[in-house]
C-alpha cells in the first residue's frame, strides 16, 4: 500500500465520508485513503448537526434513504461500534393551513405505504408532547414515531475507527487542491501533501463540495448557507424528552438536550459563504416564533455560549446528489443533502460503496439523485426541507 495512492480516494472526513469508507472496508474494499483538509477529522458540518433523524418527506427517494439509515442506528452499536446515540423521541409537525394539512396527510399516506409509522395527531394531542403549545390556531398535527435524535460526532466516529481497523488510512492536514484529468478520467488528485492518484475519486466535502468539484472542473451545485443552532438554560417546564418539533408555518424547531432546550428557525436573508459566527440580529426573530406557538417559551433563558452556527450544503432542488459522474465516471458525488446529511449517511455509504464496487447503486433507485438531473429545467423540489 502507497499513501499516495489507493483504489478509492475519499475527499473529506465527515459522517458521509466516514459511512462510504466503512462500508467499502466492510465489503473488502480496504485500499481507501481518505483525504481530509482539516488537523482532525469530523470537524465539518457533522459536529455541528442537531442529529435530527426523520422520515416525513415528501419524495419516496428521500423516505426510503431515511428507512434505511434509521433502520441500521437502531443496530450500530454492535454492527459498527462507536455510539450512534438513537432517542426515538419521534418528531411533530404543527400545522396551521388546510391547504398544509392536506399535503401532509397526502405524503403521510405515501410514507406508510413504505412502512413509516406516522400519525395524524387532533391539535388538543399536542399537549401530551409539549405543554403549553398554542393550539387555537392550529388544524392538525404529524407525528412520526420511530423518529428523532442521534448523536453525530458518535456515529462518524464508530465509522472511521472501524474503518481504520480494517485497513482504511486518513490522511490528515491534507488539502485538496486540484486535479489532473485525462479524457474522461481524473488521474490525480492534487494535495497540500504532493499529488494522490485513485482508481475513484468521492467528493463528500459537504458544504464544501462544489468548490471542490470545480477543481475537477465539475459543475456541482452545492452551496454552503449557514444555520443557527440556539440552546437555552435548563428548562424543567417542558418534560425530557420532548419529540423534535417543528412549527411548519414559522419553521421553527426545537427538541430538548437534556434539560436545556435546542431551537432554531432558518432565516431566508441568508446568503451562500463559509460563516460560522452564530447570528445574533436573526436571534428575536427566531424567539419571537418559538414563544408564538410555545408561550412558556418566554420563561426561558438563553446559553449564550452553547449556542453555535454551522453549515448547510444545499442544492437547488434540496435533493441530495448521488453517484457516479456521467462524464468522467471515476468520480463520484456524494453530497447536496441541504442539512440531512447525518440522517442520511447510512444509506449514502451503502449506495457508494455499491456504485463503485457493484457498477451501480441497486439497494435504492438514485437515478433521480443523479447529477444529470440539472440538465432539466422543471426540477422537483423536496417540500419538507426546514
Ligand atoms: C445547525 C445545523 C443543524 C443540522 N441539523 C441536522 C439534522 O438535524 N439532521 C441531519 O441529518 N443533518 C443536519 N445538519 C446537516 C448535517 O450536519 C450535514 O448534512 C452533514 O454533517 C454533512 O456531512 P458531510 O460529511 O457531508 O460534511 P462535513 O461534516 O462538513 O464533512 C466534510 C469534510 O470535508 C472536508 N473538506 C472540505 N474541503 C476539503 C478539501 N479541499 N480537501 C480535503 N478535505 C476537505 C471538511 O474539512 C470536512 O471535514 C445540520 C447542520 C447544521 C449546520
Amino acid at each position: 500500500m502507497n499513501k499516495n495512492s489507493a483504489d478509492v480516494v475519499i475527499i473529506g472526513a465527515g459522517i458521509v465520508g466516514a459511512s462510504v469508507a466503512y462500508h467499502l472496508a466492510l465489503r473488502g474494499c480496504t485500499d481507501v485513503l481518505i483525504l481530509e483538509k482539516a488537523e482532525a477529522p469530523i470537524t465539518g458540518s457533522t459536529s455541528f448537526s442537531a442529529g435530527g433523524v426523520r422520515h416525513e418527506f415528501e419524495r419516496e427517494v428521500n423516505i426510503r434513504l431515511s428507512k434505511y439509515s434509521i433502520e441500521h442506528l437502531k443496530n450500530f452499536n454492535e454492527e459498527v461500534g462507536g455510539h450512534a446515540g438513537l432517542n426515538l423521541t419521534g418528531y411533530l409537525f404543527l400545522i396551521n393551513k388546510e391547504d398544509v394539512w392536506a399535503e401532509f396527510q397526502e405524503q403521510a399516506k405515501l410514507q406508510r405505504s413504505l412502512g413509516v409509522k406516522v400519525e395524524m395527531l387532533e391539535p388538543r394531542d399536542v399537549l401530551h408532547y409539549v405543554p403549553g403549545t398554542r393550539l387555537d390556531d392550529l388544524v392538525g398535527a404529524i407525528f412520526g414515531v420511530e423518529d428523532g435524535f442521534c448523536d453525530p460526532y458518535g456515529i462518524a466516529s464508530g465509522y472511521l475507527k472501524r474503518a481504520r481497523e480494517l485497513g482504511v488510512r486518513i490522511a490528515l492536514s491534507t488539502a485538496v487542491t486540484g486535479a489532473q484529468v485525462q479524457g474522461d478520467r481524473l488521474i490525480t488528485v492534487e494535495t497540500s501533501s504532493g499529488p494522490v492518484s485513485g482508481k475513484y475519486v468521492v467528493n463528500a466535502c459537504g458544504a464544501w463540495s462544489g468548490q471542490v468539484a470545480s477543481l475537477f472542473g465539475v459543475d456541482l451545485p452545492v452551496l454552503p448557507y449557514r444555520r443557527n443552532a440556539y440552546m437555552t438554560e435548563n428548562f424543567p417546564q417542558f418534560p425530557n424528552p420532548i419529540p423534535l418539533t417543528f412549527d411548519v408555518e414559522s419553521g421553527f424547531w426545537m427538541r430538548k438536550e437534556h434539560d436545556r432546550v435546542l431551537f432554531g428557525m432558518v432565516n431566508p436573508a441568508e446568503t451562500p459563504r463559509v460563516n460560522l459566527n452564530v447570528d445574533w440580529d436573526w436571534m428575536p426573530e427566531v424567539l419571537e416564533a418559538g414563544i408564538y406557538r410555545f408561550p412558556l417559551l418566554g420563561e426561558t433563558r438563553l446559553a449564550k455560549k452553547q449556542c453555535w452556527a454551522g453549515l448547510y450544503e444545499i442544492s437547488p432542488d434540496h435533493m441530495p446528489i448521488l453517484g457516479r459522474h456521467p462524464e468522467m465516471p471515476n468520480y463520484l458525488d456524494a453530497s447536496g443533502f441541504s442539512g440531512h446529511g447525518v440522517m442520511h449517511s447510512p444509506a449514502t455509504g451503502m449506495l457508494i460503496a455499491e456504485e463503485i464496487l457493484d457498477g451501480r447503486a441497486h439497494s435504492i433507485n438514485i437515478d433521480e439523485l443523479r447529477i444529470t438531473r440539472f440538465r432539466d429545467m422543471s426540477l422537483q423540489k423536496e417540500a419538507n426541507i426546514y
